[in-house]
């Protein structure tokens, strides 16, 4: 077992009942306390813990990092650089400082008042500088349900579809943290019966329920990552919202694919969990029938048990859960997307994001967007205040949450939450 995950450990700081965030957990964000510059931390139930405050007070020396000023930086690019070896002694040293018994930290009040922050009084950052993103579509009931409403019932999944995860490369420099309010895109779109385009805000702006994780290592062009050697090139995981919208989308994406119907926001949380706090809950995925090409085959639990639900909450209004899915759904899993991606030598960077693509259940109830859950809007979703919603509307909130759990303990997301303003 890695030490770190060991259910018995207990920390000196208090964990509330089902937080994301016990000590086994340790994931990675950057906070801009109060009048103070963005830098790296880490928390435990809701204390969050400056990692370069840490450095100052000398706990990361015996770690003997060759870059010190890693955790004095505004993103966790040069932190992920440095390596997995790092990556699991970081986390180790964070786990050992904290646990109950140990009085390096716990013992100083000088070192607490200036290294530990309430969640409350930090403002949470964008963790990564994001390089490349790209998006799959490897929800095999999306990709399914997708082909049923807008192609044919009878043959919904396109040819292509279970011999290589179908992905797009997408925009980085709108991938913004969970919080940032994002104003209803003006686009242009044509309805079936019209015969010529018109310009407007959209009126079909959805969310699609994903996951994404990002990469901590580089890779040189011309080479490719095998899915075996994938795993050291994987930092963590965060919750993301690939906001979309359906009808600028079903204009434009004949013949090359989304455009600017996805690269108005893409959210996601601000806590990276790493992928050492997520392996006790790796699970088998679906079987891949027909067999997967040799250079996809991968081997043993890829999959992760992460439960995922979506809320909405109008404006004043209170949240209606509209989703409940779960990330082991997932027909192609992370290890056969990054191979995938690098199989034509395409190099990889550091803080580049990958999302997993809208991730829906098998159950109507576990659809990962409006356009699903709604069906195309001929279901309309009644929310608990009596109103109806076929798609979100202005100042709505959806908010995602993620959690893995056993009968031990619970290694969280936290949420990432996304409001819709007006278009401007
Ligand atoms: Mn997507």
């Amino acid at each position: 077992m890695i030490a770190a995950n060991n259910p018995t450990l207990k920390s000196w700081i208090e964990v509330p009942e089902n937080s994301d965030f016990p000590i086994q957990n340790i994931p990675f964000g950057i906070i801009k306390p109060k009048g103070k510059e963005p830098r790296p931390a880490t928390r435990i139930g809701d204390t969050v813990i400056d990692l370069s405050a840490l450095t100052d007070f000398g706990f990361f020396d015996e770690l003997e990092i060759d870059n010190y000023g890693i955790f004095l930086a505004p993103v966790l690019n040069d932190f992920m650089e440095l390596g997995a070896p790092i990556w699991s002694a970081v986390r180790h040293k964070l786990s050992s400082l904290f646990q109950y018994d140990n009085k390096e930290l716990q013992g100083n009040e000088e070192a607490k008042n200036i290294c530990l922050y309430n969640i409350n009084d930090v403002e949470m950052m964008l963790p990564v500088e994001v390089g490349d993103y790209t998006d799959f579509y490897s929800s095999i009931e999306h990709a399914t349900n997708v082909g049923i409403m807008f192609r044919d019932p009878e043959n919904a999944l396109l040819p292509n579809w279970k011999h290589i995860p179908v992905g797009y490369h997408g925009r980085s420099s709108s991938i913004v943290v969970s919080g940032t309010e994002i104003h209803r895109p003006m686009g242009q779109t044509k309805t079936d019966d019209a015969n010529k385009p018109s310009f407007g805000p959209s009126r079909l702006v959805d969310f699609e329920l994903e996951t994404a994780f990002i990469t901590g290592k580089s890779s040189k062009l011309g080479e490719h990552i095998t899915v075996d050697e994938t795993d050291d090139y994987i930092f963590g995981m965060v919750l993301f919202n690939d906001l979309s919208a359906r009808d600028i989308q079903k204009w434009e994406y004949v013949p090359l694919g989304p455009f600017l119907s996805k690269s108005f926001g893409s959210v996601i949380s601000p806590w990276i969990i790493t992928m050492e706090a997520l392996k006790p809950f790796m699970v088998d995925g679906p079987i891949q029938d027909p067999p997967v090409l040799p250079y996809l085959k991968s081997s043993g639990k890829k999959n992760i048990n992460i439960k995922l639900d979506v809320s909405l909450t109008p404006e004043n209004g209170v949240p209606t859960i509209i989703c409940n899915s779960n990330y082991r759904y997932m027909y192609w899993n992370m290890n056969q997307q990054l191979a995938h991606h690098t199989i034509n030598g395409c190099n990889i960077n550091v803080g580049d994001m990958y999302g997993s693509g809208t991730i829906s259940g098998p159950t109507p109830d576990s659809y990962g967007s409006m356009l699903e859950l709604s069906w195309k809007g001929t279901k309309p979703l009644t929310l608990v205040d009596g109103s109806e919603r076929k798609f979100i509307l202005d100042n709505d909130t959806i908010t995602m949450r993620g959690y893995a759990e056993n009968d031990d303990y619970r290694i969280g997301f936290g949420e990432c939450v996304t409001k819709i303003l007006p278009s401007k």
